[in-house]
């Protein structure tokens, strides 16, 4: 039986890679980028004041202060930048360029009137007096200061989240190149199952699996589609499996993946001529998990019970659709924090318990149960008990995994 590195190791070398595509940014949220982002121009592209104030000539003040200089033009954001008069100071606003000749801003707030007071409109001063000297490049932001032109702004791999998309609009690129989102099947298996809603029946469930892992998916970059529940049936789930395979790039099963009578997915995925390459990690929960390919095609067979399809769906199959798509990080995101209670377990397989993040580290949530999902729900954090470990104790320092 693989280890949980070894297996995720195998997944990650057998990923695919997806092909380009231009998409607009509107569109890009979630994405890869496919392809390193230059600076068009530098960043920022323009000297320009971190204030509302007065541009002057730092070198004006000399000698020993209070200052005083008399107010000519204004330099506004959008607007051409002026000239700064010799021995003068130019009425500026937060964004504006900075006048030819000027090299720094007094910021209004120290802006005083002839009368050496606090102005109440510091826009209608036609003379400023100041008592602090500017220096050079006060509340000056430099063109090209956080980023020259030309340089890498965003880098190929990089997960495009909410904060990237702002930077790639920032660095004048309406549109960005991304992998294509790899198409992915869930497939949900299970005679129990029954549509949230659908009238009950004794000994149904209503499925639940494949909300949680689309949402996962999609948010790792995929194009996702649930099929019609399958029946626990060799011939209806070869069917599904061999329809699957003809349009997806990733089918994911869910259920009948163990040893029981009536789990078919393991002979269903052979007889669809799916090599498996594996089917058994030492992890918990979530032991029965086959791995295979047919062609290009990528196969993931999921336990079904809910924590364990969703803990090593978030542990193995996240990271290939990250890694197909090229993300330079796919591997689960993994840190370590302060364990605030002790937890136990029975060593021979690396366990992964539902946590949440709290201010002063890791409080793992419900029963160890496999069965437990409520825990999961309320779950940002898997705690990560290694294999050998009979438990952690309270206030060790353990590994984590970011999830969700
Ligand atoms: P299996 O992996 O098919 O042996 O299923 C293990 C447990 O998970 C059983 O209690 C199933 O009823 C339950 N289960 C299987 N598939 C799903 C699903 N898609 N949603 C919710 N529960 C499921
Ligand atoms: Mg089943």
């Amino acid at each position: 039986m693989l280890s949980v590195d070894e297996a995720l190791a195998r997944i990650l070398a057998a990923a695919p890679s997806m092909p380009v595509q231009r998409v607009a940014l509107e569109n890009a949220l979630n994405r890869v980028l496919a392809d390193d982002l230059h600076a068009r121009a530098p960043l920022p592209a323009f000297d320009y004041s971190a204030m509302d104030g007065f541009a002057l000539a730092a070198a004006d003040c000399v000698g020993a202060g209070p200052w005083s200089l008399p107010v000519v033009g204004e330099s506004r954001t959008g607007h051409p930048t002026p000239r700064l008069e010799p021995q003068s100071a130019c009425r500026i606003f937060t964004g504006a360029t900075i006048p030819r000749g000027a090299d720094a801003v007094l910021m209004q707030e120290n802006a005083l009137g002839s009368d050496g007071a606090p102005a109440a409109r510091p826009g209608e001063l036609e003379r400023i007096q100041f008592e602090h000297p500017v220096r050079s490049g006060e509340h000056v932001r430099k063109a090209g200061e956080d980023l020259a032109a030309g340089s890498v702004g965003l880098a190929r791999g990089t997960l495009l989240g909410p904060l990237s998309l702002g930077m790639a609009a920032a660095l004048d690129h309406p549109e960005v190149p991304v992998s294509c989102s790899p198409r992915v099947m869930i497939l949900s298996t299970g005679d129990e199952l029954r549509r949230p809603g659908s009238t009950a029946r004794p000994g149904a469930i209503p499925e639940s699996n494949s909300f949680a892992l689309a949402g996962l998916a999609r948010a790792a970059g995929a194009s996702v589609s649930c099929a019609p529940l399958v029946a626990d049936d060799l011939e209806a789930t070869l069917h599904a499996i061999s329809t699957a395979l003809e349009h997806f790039d990733v089918l994911i099963t869910v259920g009948g993946v163990s040893v029981g009578d009536h789990d078919l997915v393991k002979p269903a995925l052979e007889a669809a001529g799916v090599e498996l390459d594996f089917w058994k990690v030492r992890i918990k929960p979530g032991k029965p998990l086959a791995f295979g390919q047919r062609g290009s095609r990528r196969v993931l067979g999921l336990p079904g019970n809910p924590m364990s399809a969703q803990i090593t769906f978030c542990l193995f199959g996240l990271p290939l659709l990250r890694a197909m798509q090229g993300q330079l990080r796919p591997e689960p995101p993994t840190f370590r924090l302060p364990l605030l209670a002790a937890v136990s377990q029975r060593p021979g397989r690396r366990a992964y318990l539902a946590a949440r993040q709290e201010r002063d580290g890791v409080m793992p949530l419900g029963n160890k149960s496999s069965g437990n999902s409520v825990a999961l729900a309320g779950a940002d954090l898997l705690l990560v008990v290694p294999e050998d470990s009979a438990g952690l104790e309270a206030g060790a320092l353990v590994d984590v995994v970011r999830v969700g």
